[in-house]
């Protein structure tokens, strides 16, 4: 592997709060190593566009505490093609880039692995910069953690209408086929029931759960539900509900959609961002490529990019078996 000297960074795929703090680390370590770095904009696209620059440190002043991304991110179907995938290349060569951080989520590790195997002379290192913490390899991925604690704070205010009205409300959280989300959710918000898409809950045991509730005169319930579950979506799965379950005065549904992806980081996603970031330069001076950095029982973990967008990540059967528990 050649010396790295020249460094690109960018963000691709759905925008996670925290990935602009991830910039700002990889940015920072870089040139506390004398490397030179760049920011590529609009993800893949702007690597086939050729949309290049170099950073300072002052480029990354004044981030940290932003959502979305300052490098704009996006998804770009023409990287799908071997033809995207060499314009990229050789806008990467034009500017000398022999290594690459891609921050984002499965979509974007699985091109950056495509892109390596294709053209392995240019090192890559992933970071998980996604609400979904969908990927191998890391307990927790950018962007999770704020909006857990945005889908939290949502509920808690459902909670105040719910309870005066005695209604039953259905909260669809993000998270394609993956309920993270929706399990922290409901057990941070204290919720009555959670849908995922890795359990296999059938109608008659949720209307069992809330007829437990409403057994002991509970007359308001909050479900959490992912946005996909084996119950279709939120809006039937509320309407089968309805019918079966008479004793709220009324039942509603809220999506809460797009809200969950903006917003200031938290603390935890703003550290980890950082430590992630810091660790991707770190791994790319020791000669590493191919591998994800991520957080595994709080140390700093290296997976390889096949593993981590190929091997399946569930939430523990124990977590769900306890949010069930703690509902009735
Ligand atoms: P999120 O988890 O927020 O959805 P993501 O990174 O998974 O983020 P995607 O839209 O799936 O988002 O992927 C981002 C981009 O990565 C795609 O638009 C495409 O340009 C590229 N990409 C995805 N899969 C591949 C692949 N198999 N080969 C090459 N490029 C890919």
């Amino acid at each position: 592997m050649k010396d790295i000297k020249r460094v690109a960074v960018f963000t691709s795929g759905g925008d996670a709060p925290g990935m602009n703090a991830a910039i700002r680390a990889v940015v920072r370590n870089a040139l506390h190593n004398d490397l030179h770095i760049f920011g590529i904009q609009r993800g893949y696209q702007g690597m086939i566009d050729g949309q290049i620059r170099r950073l300072e440190t002052s480029d990354v002043s004044n981030i940290i505490h932003r959502g979305g991304t300052v490098l704009k991110t996006a998804r770009c179907p023409e990287f799908l093609t071997p033809e995207g995938r060499k314009k990229a290349y050789e806008n990467l060569l034009y500017n000398d880039i022999d290594a690459l951080v891609a921050i984002g989520g499965n979509g974007t590790l699985g091109g950056a692995l495509q892109f390596a195997q294709e053209y392995p002379d240019i090192a890559i290192i992933g970071l998980p910069g996604t609400i979904d913490n969908d990927l191998y390899g890391t307990d927790f991925s950018i962007g999770f953690d704020t909006a857990v604690n945005t889908a939290m704070q949502a509920v808690d205010r459902i909670r105040d209408t719910a309870d005066s009205h005695n209604r039953l409300f259905f909260v669809e959280v993000m998270g394609r086929n993956s309920g993270y989300i929706a399990l922290h959710t409901g057990i941070a918000g204290g919720a009555g029931g959670v849908i995922i898409p890795e359990e296999d809950m059938d109608l008659e045991e949720l209307v069992k759960l809330l007829k437990r509730g409403t057994a002991r005169r509970k007359l308001f319930s909050i479900v959490i539900v992912a946005e996909e579950s084996r119950m279709g979506n939120v809006f039937s799965l509320a309407e089968q509900v309805s019918k079966r379950v008479e004793e709220y005065d009324d039942v509603r549904v809220t999506v809460i959609g797009h809200l969950q992806r903006g917003g200031s980081p938290t603390a935890f996603d703003r550290v980890l961002a950082s430590v992630l970031g810091f660790h991707a330069i770190e791994a790319l001076l020791a000669g590493q490529t191919n591998v994800m950095v991520g957080i595994r029982n709080n140390q700093v973990h290296h997976t390889p990019l096949e593993e981590a967008i190929s091997k399946p990540k569930k939430p523990g059967k124990e977590l769900l078996r306890m949010a069930h528990i703690l509902a009735q």
